[in-house]
Protein backbone atom coordinates (compact mmCIF):
# COMPACT_ATOMS: atom_id res chain seq x y z
CA UNK A 1 0.00 0.00 0.00
CA UNK A 2 1.36 3.50 -0.80
CA UNK A 3 1.50 5.95 2.11
CA UNK A 4 -1.04 8.43 1.60
CA UNK A 5 0.49 11.86 0.28
CA UNK A 6 -0.91 14.51 2.37
CA UNK A 7 -2.19 15.09 5.49
CA UNK A 8 -5.45 15.65 3.65
CA UNK A 9 -5.43 12.22 1.99
CA UNK A 10 -4.72 10.63 5.50
CA UNK A 11 -7.86 12.22 6.67
CA UNK A 12 -9.63 11.21 4.10
CA UNK A 13 -8.80 7.56 4.15
CA UNK A 14 -9.03 7.46 7.94
CA UNK A 15 -12.91 8.83 7.49
CA UNK A 16 -13.34 6.29 5.25
CA UNK A 17 -12.54 3.65 7.42
CA UNK A 18 -14.36 4.94 10.41
CA UNK A 19 -17.60 5.06 8.15
CA UNK A 20 -16.64 1.49 7.67
CA UNK A 21 -16.55 0.81 11.52
CA UNK A 22 -19.77 2.94 12.59
CA UNK A 23 -21.70 0.79 9.28
CA UNK A 24 -20.62 -2.35 10.79
CA UNK A 25 -21.16 -0.93 14.70
CA UNK A 26 -24.69 -0.10 13.84
CA UNK A 27 -25.49 -3.53 11.51
CA UNK A 28 -24.63 -5.33 14.58
CA UNK A 29 -26.55 -3.36 17.21
CA UNK A 30 -29.22 -3.61 14.84
CA UNK A 31 -28.86 -7.86 14.36
CA UNK A 32 -28.62 -7.83 18.36
CA UNK A 33 -31.92 -5.86 18.84
CA UNK A 34 -33.89 -8.23 16.11
CA UNK A 35 -32.48 -10.91 17.84
CA UNK A 36 -33.95 -9.98 21.31
CA UNK A 37 -37.39 -9.20 19.86
CA UNK A 38 -37.57 -12.57 18.03
CA UNK A 39 -36.58 -14.28 21.38
CA UNK A 40 -39.13 -12.17 23.09
CA UNK A 41 -41.38 -12.88 20.36
CA UNK A 42 -40.92 -16.54 19.93
CA UNK A 43 -40.81 -16.85 24.17
CA UNK A 44 -43.93 -15.39 24.25
CA UNK A 45 -43.19 -13.32 26.94
CA UNK A 46 -44.92 -10.78 28.73
CA UNK A 47 -42.91 -7.88 29.96
CA UNK A 48 -45.20 -6.83 33.04
CA UNK A 49 -45.49 -10.74 34.22
CA UNK A 50 -42.49 -12.18 32.83
CA UNK A 51 -39.13 -10.96 34.75
CA UNK A 52 -37.25 -12.05 31.69
CA UNK A 53 -39.45 -9.99 29.97
CA UNK A 54 -38.48 -6.92 32.15
CA UNK A 55 -34.63 -8.10 31.18
CA UNK A 56 -35.27 -7.99 27.64
CA UNK A 57 -37.60 -4.88 27.31
CA UNK A 58 -34.65 -3.09 29.37
CA UNK A 59 -32.03 -4.94 26.75
CA UNK A 60 -34.36 -3.34 23.97
CA UNK A 61 -34.55 -0.10 25.58
CA UNK A 62 -30.97 -0.07 25.86
CA UNK A 63 -29.87 -0.99 22.31
CA UNK A 64 -32.26 1.13 20.63
CA UNK A 65 -30.00 3.89 22.02
CA UNK A 66 -27.49 2.47 21.79
CA UNK A 67 -28.64 2.27 17.90
CA UNK A 68 -29.85 5.71 17.93
CA UNK A 69 -26.45 6.83 19.13
CA UNK A 70 -24.66 4.44 15.79
CA UNK A 71 -26.80 6.24 13.63
CA UNK A 72 -25.91 9.85 14.45
CA UNK A 73 -22.22 9.13 14.62
CA UNK A 74 -22.69 7.29 10.95
CA UNK A 75 -24.69 10.62 10.57
CA UNK A 76 -21.54 12.62 11.30
CA UNK A 77 -18.99 10.57 9.71
CA UNK A 78 -21.16 10.77 5.94
CA UNK A 79 -21.82 14.68 6.77
CA UNK A 80 -17.92 14.76 7.28
CA UNK A 81 -17.02 13.11 3.67
CA UNK A 82 -19.43 15.34 2.34
CA UNK A 83 -17.91 18.22 3.30
CA UNK A 84 -14.73 16.41 2.58
CA UNK A 85 -16.30 16.36 -1.52
CA UNK A 86 -17.07 20.06 -0.69
CA UNK A 87 -14.33 21.11 -0.25
CA UNK A 88 -15.06 22.61 3.20
CA UNK A 89 -13.58 20.15 5.24
CA UNK A 90 -11.80 20.54 8.16
CA UNK A 91 -12.99 24.15 8.24
CA UNK A 92 -14.57 25.47 11.70
CA UNK A 93 -18.32 25.63 11.04
CA UNK A 94 -18.84 28.45 13.66
CA UNK A 95 -15.75 30.66 12.98
CA UNK A 96 -14.14 29.48 9.64
CA UNK A 97 -10.82 28.53 10.93
CA UNK A 98 -9.21 25.42 9.85
CA UNK A 99 -9.37 22.93 12.40
CA UNK A 100 -6.42 21.53 13.60
CA UNK A 101 -5.01 17.96 12.01
CA UNK A 102 -4.67 16.82 15.10
CA UNK A 103 -8.16 17.13 15.76
CA UNK A 104 -9.31 15.76 12.71
CA UNK A 105 -7.05 12.98 13.91
CA UNK A 106 -9.16 12.17 17.16
CA UNK A 107 -12.52 13.12 15.74
CA UNK A 108 -12.51 12.97 12.10
CA UNK A 109 -16.65 13.98 12.11
CA UNK A 110 -15.44 17.28 14.29
CA UNK A 111 -17.16 20.88 12.40
CA UNK A 112 -16.03 23.13 15.17
CA UNK A 113 -11.83 23.66 16.14
CA UNK A 114 -10.51 23.19 19.60
CA UNK A 115 -11.43 26.51 20.71
CA UNK A 116 -15.02 26.80 19.50
CA UNK A 117 -15.67 23.14 20.87
CA UNK A 118 -14.04 24.38 24.30
CA UNK A 119 -16.50 27.85 24.15
CA UNK A 120 -19.59 25.39 23.32
CA UNK A 121 -18.66 23.50 26.48
CA UNK A 122 -18.46 25.72 28.83
CA UNK A 123 -21.45 27.85 28.06
ZN1 LIG B 1 -13.77 27.73 15.60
Amino acid sequence: MAAPSSPEQELAAQLIASRQAAARRLAGLEREFNGIVEAAGQAGTDDEHDPEGATSAFERQHLAALISQARMHLDAIEAALGRLEAGSYGRCQRCGQPISVERLGARPAAVTCITCARLDRSR
